[in-house]
This record gives structure tokens, sequence and C-alpha cells, in this order.
């Protein structure tokens, strides 16, 4: 509705000049009720125009072969209805323009990136992308390029040359938060991981890496602190939620596709909106000893009550005791159950009762100590 209204204001404002009088006043008064509406649709706290769903695949191919294997016909699917929606796919340099605060509202913007690097990609996914006018992104580690199930550099040129982006996914798919105990060794091991893969790709393809795009989505606030320092523009996590304008493209929200998701699977998580929210505790990729409480401030939910919206939070899937506080718009959970060192999720889910939408916001943090699992 939010999308029909918008789109028919600009339409309107762009010929109201050339039409005659009465009609303009006919037009004019059409024109003041859309703004109307508008304002009525936008005090939503879910609020659609600047949400951009990031897609995390991994292989494409006829017979799939595991959970990250999608096949042809389910990738071809899944574009097919985005394309039929007027959906059109951002490169690295489009999407970091589309989150700096001051972007013009994006609409029907979405990015389809490719993890690892697999051969798959070049032979099954490129050929379909480019059927739909679609251009992507691979996040790569140089290990893996050249072995028998990856892509080349030569296929990876050609990606660029249609107008991929290439960006940075480790040297060796490590998880980057394995050597947080030990400080000296993790500088090198994170300057190899990181800063060679990086320069690695760059000379191999010619291009300029925008994004570091975490293994497991695993990252700490070490390793952002390297990439803010040594030039990326922006990284890819897995966190959940759309990714939206004035997020930090250092936290960029990725809904990752697996081969189980069904077309409706594959709606809501297309469909799952963005939550603006700040004042996270624990902060995106923190390391804590244990953590007792979380915390954040949902900027947007100035018309938060239990009769508009539904809100909820989760902490590793499970769901958490907490309290909003509609004044200061914060929430506060507390955690019942201590942690065993490792990576885990907070999300927060927000769904608007009326229109049955869910918005969703997800951050990384880690226990300190040796031992984690991820997936990714
Ligand atoms: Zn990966």
């Amino acid at each position: 509705m939010a999308f029909f209204f918008a789109r028919f204001m600009i339409i309107s404002q762009g010929h109201l000049t050339n039409v005659e009088p009465s009609k303009r006043l006919k037009m004019y008064k059409i024109k003041t009720l859309s703004v109307l509406l508008l304002l009525a649709i936008s005090t939503s706290a879910i609020y659609a125009r600047s949400d951009i769903p990031v897609f995390c695949y991994h292989q494409v191919e006829p017979f799939t072969s595991n959970k990250f294997s999608l096949s042809t016909e389910k990738f071809t699917a899944q574009l097919e209805y985005l394309h039929q929606r007027g959906y059109k796919s951002l490169n690295s340099d489009e999407l970091l323009s589309a989150l700096a605060p001051d972007a013009l509202p994006t609409d029907k913007a979405m990015v389809i990136t490719f993890d690892d690097g697999y051969r798959t990609v070049f032979d099954h996914a490129f050929p379909i992308m480019q059927k739909f006018g679609f251009r992507g992104m691979v996040c790569i580690y140089p290990a893996f390029i050249g072995s028998r199930l990856a892509m080349s550099w030569e296929q990876l040129k050609k990606l660029i040359d249609a107008g991929w982006s290439v960006e940075c996914h480790s040297m060796t798919h490590a998880n980057l938060a394995s050597k947080y105990a030990d400080p000296e060794q993790e500088t090198l091991f994170l300057k190899r991981e990181i800063l060679d893969s990086r320069s690695i790709i760059e000379k191999q393809l010619g291009n300029k890496v925008r994004f570091m795009v975490w293994p497991y989505g695993v990252y700490t606030d070490r390793t952002l602190k390297l990439i803010k320092e040594s030039g990326f523009a922006g990284a890819m996590t897995v966190d959940g939620g759309a990714s939206y304008r004035g997020l930090s493209p250092y936290l960029v929200k990725r809904q990752v596709i697996y081969n189980t998701d069904d077309m409706n699977k594959f709606l809501i998580r297309f469909g799952m909106r963005a939550l603006p929210l700040s004042q996270q505790y624990p902060e995106p990729g923190q390391v804590v000893e244990q953590l007792a409480t979380f915390s954040c401030r949902l900027d947007g939910l100035g018309d938060y009550s239990p009769d508009k919206y539904v809100l909820n939070a989760k902490i590793t899937g499970k769901k958490a005791d907490f309290s909003f506080n509609p004044e200061t718009r914060e929430l506060r959970a507390s955690v019942s159950s201590a942690f065993a060192p490792g990576n885990y999720f907070i999300d927060i889910y927000l769904r608007d009762k009326a229109t049955g939408i869910t918005a969703q916001n997800g951050w990384l943090f880690s226990i300190a100590g040796k031992g984690g699992k991820s997936s990714y």
C-alpha cells in the first residue's frame, strides 16, 4: 500500500504542472489524500521503504547435494518471483550507497550473495541470474579458488565483467573468533585471513574489495576494528532481519537460503522487515565472559501498544523474559541459564497485528573461552 501511494505521488508531482486548472485541483485533492494516507501508514514502526533484503546462497545445481545447495528449479522460482515483483539487484557499491543515512529511500532493492566461490555458481546460478537481469556478489576465500569444486580466477573475472562484485570471505574459511584468547597469535592470524586474502583477490582480479564476509557469520570487536582500520567499506553477517538505510555497513544482515526452504519459507525470509535499533548490549561482535541481561533501544517504536504489536526477544532461538519501556523505547531482557563459550544470536521481533508483517533485528555476540560451533 505504501509503495503504491509513494509511486502515485512521484507520478502526480511530475504531471501536475501540465494539466488544466480544474483537473489540477482534482489531482491536488487526490494528492493530499495520498499524503495523509502515506503519513498514516508511515507512523507504523514497521516502515518498509528503506528495507533491503540480502540473500545468502551457496550452491545452485540440477541435483542438490546438501542443505546449502539449491536446485536450479528452486533458485529459478525464487528469482522469478523477485523479478515479477520488480525487484532490482544491487552490487557492492550500490548497497553501500543505499545504506547511507542520507540515501534516498530504496524501493524494491535487494542483494543476492553467494558464499565460498563454488563452481556451480558460475555453471548454474550465473545463467539464471543473467536471464532475470540480476547481478550477484560472490564472497570467496582464495584457498578454495581453483580447486575441483570451486570457480577459477578466470570465471570470477567473467562475473566481474558482467557487473558482479567479488568480496573477501577470509583466506581459509577459518572461524575468526577462534584465536581470541591469544591476542599475539591472533594479530598474525587475522592479518593472513583478512588482509592477505584481500590482497590476493585484488591482485588476481584487479577489482576493489569492499566487503569482508565473515566465515560462519562470526565476527568480534577485534575483527571489526581491523577491517574498519584497514579500509574495508563494510562487512556481511548472517545476523537476522533485513538491512536498512542507516544501518552500519559493517553490520549488513543476510538471510541464508537453504535447500529445505519451500516457496513459503522463502517468502517469509524475503518478507522479514527491518527493525532499526541502537544501543545494543552486548554490542554486535562483543565478547563477554558471561551474560545475565541484554538490552537495546527500538528507535522507531514510538507507537507501541500490546494491542497493536507483538514484541518478542529471543536468544539462541529461545524466548527470553523481557520488558519494554515505551517512554525510553528500551527493551531489557534477562537470561536465566549460563552460556558455554561460543557464538550466539540475539533476535528482536516485532509483529504488526493489523498487517501481520513482522520485522526482525538480530546480532551476534560471543562468550569468551574455547569452544563454539557454527555452520554457515
Ligand atoms: Zn562460507
